[in-house]
């Protein structure tokens, strides 16, 4: 295994409500058997507590003589138990062992899921939280992008969603990453945006306020989506009765073969679905988009966010990102040198 660590520069700071960067550390790896490569990747925005130092501790925990091609569960469990945490290092193993694997299998990850890229939603485009002249100026920059998310949590929020909206009528999904303190004003809001074309709000509150969440989930007319209040499987029971869906990001979810489990599970619980990111590069964004199809929504802009992708920004048709028939993941290295 070969690790590469990198820093993925945005173009613009990325404000959220309690958070700024420039850039995101990011550790690529690269798995190979009999000259074959499988890519994988984690991000780590920090506010996660996951660095490229704690990655790279991982990885060196790995003995890839255990990892087995033709047994994904069991070389997935074996990874999963190597440490607690360290969810974005797992998806990065994830990732390069479906990728290897169906490199050598000669078929694509869409298949092997039996996503349809017919279905596939569009994608959201995301507008962190700025000065309002930026925040427009971004929304010109969105143009290929057919839907906008916008990011909340500031005391002039509905200065924000005005000023958007004179310039653009595009659809829009907010996600006030736990910014509203309290349910009196989250339903205040929640009633303002269901007049502003809003489809959907992702985590309005704090990960503790759960009964809250249940009061504003029987009054809110627009779907209420857990991020934060959401990682793994084992998180959709104690939150199913308190959102209506679910947002599922690799980098969470521990990589593909979790979040596959996680879809099933919130179908059966009549959960929507959302499939996010967290500033990937093209490689776990194609990953995601191989499950996009299989989810009502998905964000996932990052590629075109960002200024040093070593991988080909996928291409973007009426706002849905298209699936190829490339092998594995799918993604293209551009950088060469990037593993050297
Ligand atoms: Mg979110």
């Amino acid at each position: 295994m070969v690790i590469s660590p990198y820093r993925l520069q945005l173009k613009h700071p990325f404000k959220i409500s309690d958070f700024s960067r420039t850039d995101t550390p990011i550790v690529f790896i690269r798995l190979e058997e009999n000259g074959i490569y499988g890519y994988g990747e984690c991000s780590m925005p920090p506010y996660l507590g996951e660095s490229i130092e704690t990655a790279t501790s991982f990885f060196s925990k790995v003995d890839v003589n255990l990892l087995d091609l033709n047994n994904l569960t069991a070389s997935l469990n074996y990874i999963d138990g190597l440490d607690f945490n360290n969810n974005a290092a797992k998806a990065a193993m994830d990732l390069a062992l479906h990728d290897l694997k169906l490199k050598t299998e000669k078929t694509t990850l869409h298949k092997y899921f039996e996503s349809d890229p017919t279905l596939m939603p569009m994608s959201t485009f995301t507008l962190g939280i700025d000065e309002l002249d930026i925040m427009k100026e971004k929304v010109k920059e969105a143009k290929e992008f057919k839907r906008l998310k916008i990011k909340l949590g500031t005391d002039h929020d509905i200065e924000i969603i005005r000023s958007i909206r004179s310039i653009s009528d595009k659809s829009i999904v907010v996600d006030a990453n736990r910014g509203w303190k309290t349910k009196e004003h989250a339903i205040h809001m929640m009633d303002f945006l269901k007049e502003q074309n809003c489809l959907l709000v992702e985590q309005p509150l704090e990960l503790n306020q759960l009964e809250d969440m249940y009061w504003l989930k029987q009054r809110s007319e627009i779907p209420l989506i857990a991020d934060e209040s959401c990682k793994r499987l084992a998180d959709i029971s104690n939150i199913k009765d308190c959102f209506d869906g679910i947002n599922i990001k690799l980098m969470k979810s521990t990589g593909l073969n979790e979040a596959y489990k996680m879809i099933k599970l919130a179908r059966e619980l009549q959960l929507k679905v959302m499939i996010g990111c967290m500033s990937e590069s093209s490689c776990a964004i194609l990953a995601a988009a191989a499950l996009a199809p299989l989810c009502d929504f998905a964000d996932l802009d990052s590629p075109w966010m960002v200024t040093n992708n070593p991988f080909e920004t996928p291409n973007l048709l009426d706002g849905k990102i298209q699936l190829t028939n490339h092998e594995g993941i799918g993604c293209q290295l551009i950088q060469q040198n990037l593993f050297d």
